[in-house]
């Protein structure tokens, strides 16, 4: 069972009031001043030596979605999970480095080499492990089971190593989504498939995190993205990285720089209904940095975001006029059929070598978009969405 922290151990949820969290300048992912950043980050909120003991496993959870680059910004960089694996070796602890990339669990060697965590892990004397192999645990969940990766209950202690990006379905994905990567591969895409609204979808998402929490998250935005996150977007330089105890808290202060607004965002929607959040807080506690030297007013939101300003009479009146849909984009598709393969609504097919979708299946989770390591699908918009955004 996951110790969360030292200083919230009998109450995991504290007052919001005092959800610290902390921001730090951080301009590049230099090993010298990626260490430095990192060091006066925890060292805001208190130690990592509070949280973590001698002998204890300590899971450092990146995001992985894809196979690919660092420079894509749509995985955790590398640098920093070497960082922060050498302060836990530090404290003595036993590090394990483990994600489950969405869809079916193949190729996964490949993704460690490409997103740098094979470099990361030999660095720091380990092989990272793949959440599937070690089974799972059923929970019981708002509607079913969801299964949890047994490795990730069974860390003593979890440091959640978000990237902060753009989602279609969730606007922004964060620390709190993170933790949906501890539900192995293909279970994912059933949750998907139960949970097709946004706020439906966030509801598990805060079920999970309930599951597993982190004892820390450090959220790497010194690059993020922005755009059709969390995969097809493109890199922001924000020059930060964030810090909290608590994953709900530092998804404030992430939103709080991007410009999003938390009451808009399905993930404080389904935090408030089960009491773990409030909107209205006057403010989070935030160490270091003041966020509006570091915010930004320009960050480019996803295409679907554009639907959000519609009123939502107008939108179900109109919806046969207003839509934004995924499409693959012939010129971009190598018909490598990752995405038809985890559709989770079998909406997908192919036509003369080219993903079609069935739009009346489609339940717009944007995992095709997720999947695609072309960046070939892409958000059509009718006419009158475009008039409207
Ligand atoms: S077509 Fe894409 S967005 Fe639609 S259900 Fe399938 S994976 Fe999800
Ligand atoms: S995942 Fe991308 S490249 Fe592969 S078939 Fe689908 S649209 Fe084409």
């Amino acid at each position: 069972m996951n110790r969360t922290n030292s200083l919230s151990l009998a109450d995991p949820f504290p007052q919001i009031a005092t959800r610290n969290t902390a921001l730090v300048r951080c301009s590049s992912y230099n090993p010298l001043e990626v260490r430095q950043a990192l060091r006066r980050g925890i060292d805001l909120l208190g130690s990592l030596e509070q949280t973590i003991r001698p002998g204890d496993t300590v899971l450092l959870k990146p995001n992985l979605l894809t196979a690919k680059e660092p420079e894509r910004a749509i995985t955790t960089h590398p640098e920093i999970i070497s960082a922060v694996g050498e302060m836990v070796l530090d404290c003595r602890g036993k590090i394990i480095l483990g994600d489950s990339p969405g869809g079916q669990a193949r190729d996964l060697p490949k993704y460690w080499d490409k997103t740098g965590m094979t470099g990361a892990a030999a660095r720091l004397g380990i092989k990272p492990v793949s959440f599937e192999d070690a089974g799972i645990v059923s929970f019981p969940m708002p509607e079913g089971f969801v299964g949890i990766s047994r490795i990730a209950l069974e860390a003593d202690v979890i440091i959640n190593l978000p990237k902060l990006k753009t989602h279609q379905l969730t606007r922004l994905t964060g620390a709190v989504k993170n933790m949906f990567g501890t539900v192995p591969g293909f279970r994912k895409g059933e949750i998907h498939a139960r949970a097709p609204q946004p706020l439906h979808f966030a509801q598990f998402l805060i079920a999970i995190y309930q599951q597993v929490i982190p004892a820390l998250t450090i959220m790497d935005a010194i690059i993020a993205m922005e755009g059709n996150g969390p995969s097809s977007g493109h890199p922001r330089p924000l020059g930060a990285l964030l810090f909290s105890q608590d994953a709900l808290a530092l998804d404030s202060l992430a939103a709080k720089l991007v410009g999003m607004e938390e009451t808009r965002l399905p993930v404080f929607q389904a935090a408030e209904q089960v009491g773990l959040w409030d909107f209205n807080h006057n403010g989070l506690p935030v160490l270091g940095e003041d966020p509006l030297e570091l915010a930004v007013t320009d960050f480019k939101m996803p295409d679907v975001h554009r639907l959000d300003r519609i009123p939502p009479f107008l939108l179900r009146s109109l919806k046969k006029l207003i839509w934004v849909r995924p499409k693959a984009d012939p010129a971009l598709c190598t018909s490598c059929a990752r995405c038809v393969q985890n559709c989770p609504e079998d909406a997908m097919w192919f036509k003369k070598g080219i993903p079609q979708i069935d739009y009346h299946a489609c339940i717009k989770c944007g995992c095709c978009d997720e999947f695609c390591p072309e960046r070939a699908i892409y958000q059509e918009m009718s006419r009158l969405a475009k008039f409207f955004a």
